[in-house]
């Protein structure tokens, strides 16, 4: 059966979908392809969600200990994994169902199955059953997103290893977890394992945790997270893994490891991740791939074919679901005919952390690796009357500014609730807010939101909680 549609979108995630009802409300016909039984990918199945849903709870229970030194004792936190688990799960049914049913409002065809590329204008998908259906298309767009990095040194056949995948599904809470990578994924899951009760060892190849990210702000993050782990190795690889007794045998390589050869109860393997660029047919069109295998696309997310456009993380980085929908947005709006392009000046990340860390635009290396003439300006949160009162006060709100503009370039915060914090940075600089546009806005107090004031007061020696702050020192 061949069937004509004017997009069709390959893929359900934030950059399927977000593509899939923007194109709807603008008034075409859509047919949205995933294998799954309702719209999410990645994201809301196997990513975001469910790790959210995790870190709450890890959150939950880091409180409820702290609470002793508020007076205030609950007693040690009774963890029942199984009903843990079907909460986190109930989230994910309720957010995708709710996708599913949008889907249907908007009179998005939602076929479910994997689809291949026949040529430009033309795709098969084959459903879960081995039903084929044909369809053509004037355009489309491809958000099929990525999965697990496994590079051959860390891949072994076991239930034992994990990926992000298999530490969503809480199998149970191993005595002592090894996470190899000290990225977004590792830091994240690895607290709840730290939260949930595991002895928790990191190992990061590289020279701090987070690379990429503001030192200062990972400063922070690295202390807490020394203080609920077994241990934090940095510079050190896994050189093996082999199944022994009932746990994971490794052998760690690195200047800081004094016993190479340990045993762990499971390891939790989370060294980024590849794009899901093989799609089949892609050869027969004329989109081309780079050498990490994302699709590689223009400023408007068009591929080398003229009717097919990309987006999400199988273009590239930053792999993060709020880029993949802005991404969609671009390219839906593309095909409809608007002068649009690509371009943010800030595409926020956070990692949920605790504390978290949040930061948006120019990064104060990425400035000086640039050449540039910047001024930082920090904000210790021990200065915060509000983390005070939260009992957070490990935090700093720091802001990365032009001295000749005063325009804000960056904004980074480490701190209890950063991920909410950092949209007013983003709003700053893609409105070219200056530092006295912030400094003057009245901030509700008291509130975290008021660090982002006074990092900006900083700026002018102004700030009325942190003495001596005068400009330049
Ligand atoms: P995806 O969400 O990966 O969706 C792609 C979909 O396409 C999948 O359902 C896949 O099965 C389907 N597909 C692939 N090939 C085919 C085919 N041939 N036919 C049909 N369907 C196909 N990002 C954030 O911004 N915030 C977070 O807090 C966050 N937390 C994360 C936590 C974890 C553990 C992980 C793994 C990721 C997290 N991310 C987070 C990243 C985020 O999930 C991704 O950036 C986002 O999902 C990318 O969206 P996408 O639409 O490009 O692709
Ligand atoms: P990552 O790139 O964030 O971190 C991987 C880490 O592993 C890096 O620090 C890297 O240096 C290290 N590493 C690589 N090889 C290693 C080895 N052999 N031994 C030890 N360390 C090694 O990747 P990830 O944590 O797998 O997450 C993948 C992506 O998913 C992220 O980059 C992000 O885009 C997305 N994500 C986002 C969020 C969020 O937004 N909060 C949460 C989870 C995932």
């Amino acid at each position: 059966m061949t069937n004509s549609t004017q997009l069709v979108v390959i893929g359900g995630g934030p950059g399927g979908y977000a593509a899939a009802f923007l194109a709807a409300d603008l008034g075409m016909q859509v047919t949205l392809i995933d294998e799954a039984p309702d719209p999410g990918g990645v994201c809301l199945y196997r990513g975001c969600m469910p790790s959210k849903a995790l870190l709450h709870v890890a959150k939950v229970l880091t409180e409820a200990r702290e609470a002793r030194a508020w007076g205030v004792d609950f007693g040690e936190p009774a963890i029942d994994i199984d009903r843990l688990r079907a909460w986190k799960d109930g989230v994910v049914g309720k957010l995708t169902g709710g996708l599913g049913q949008l889907s249907t409002q908007r009179g998005v065809t939602y076929l479910r199955g994997r689809a291949e590329l026949v040529g430009p204008t033309a795709a098969r998908v084959t459903a879960p059953g081995g039903d084929t259906t044909d369809l053509q298309f004037e355009h489309a767009i491809l958000a099929t997103g990525s999965r697990p990095a496994s590079p051959p040194g860390l891949s072994l056949e076991s239930d034992r290893v994990w990926d992000s995948t298999r530490a969503l599904e809480v199998p149970g809470v191993p005595r002592s977890l090894l996470v190899v990578g000290g990225g977004y994924i590792g830091l994240e899951l690895g607290s709840v394992y730290a939260a949930l009760g595991s002895a928790v060892t990191v190992v990061e190849m590289t020279a701090g945790l987070l690379p990429g990210a503001d030192r200062d702000l990972t400063a922070v993050v690295a202390r807490r997270l020394g203080a609920v782990c077994e241990a934090i190795l940095l510079e050190t690889t896994v050189a093996g893994l082999a199944e022994e007794g009932d746990g994971v045998g490794v052998t760690l390589q690195g200047p800081g490891v004094e016993r190479a050869e340990r045993v762990f109860d499971r390891v939790l393997v989370a060294v980024g991740r590849a794009p899901n660029s093989e799609i089949p047919g892609l050869e027969r069109t004329g989109i081309q791939r780079d050498a990490q295998g994302f699709v590689v696309v223009d400023g408007q997310r068009r591929t080398g074919e003229p009717t097919i456009f990309a987006v999400g993380d199988l273009v590239g980085e930053p792999m993060l679901a709020h880029k993949a929908s802005h991404e969609a947005r671009t390219a839906v709006e593309v095909i409809a005919g608007h002068k649009t392009a690509f371009e943010p000046a800030a595409i926020p990340a956070v990692v949920f952390t605790d504390p978290e860390i949040a930061w948006c635009g120019l990064t104060e290396a990425q400035a000086r690796a640039e050449g540039r003439t910047v001024h930082v300006c920090r904000f210790p949160w021990a200065a915060s009357g509000r983390a005070m009162t939260l009992d957070r006060p490990a935090g700093v709100t720091k802001l990365v500014v032009d001295p000749e503009s005063e325009q804000i370039l960056g904004v980074g915060i480490v701190g209890s609730g950063a991920g909410e914090l950092i949209a007013e940075g983003v709003v700053a600089i893609e409105m070219g807010a200056t530092v006295s546009d912030l400094r003057l806005c009245i901030h509700p107090h008291p509130t975290l939101s008021e660090t982002l004031m006074e990092s900006a007061e900083v700026f002018f020696g102004q700030s009325t909680h942190v003495y001596r702050t005068k400009r330049g020192r």
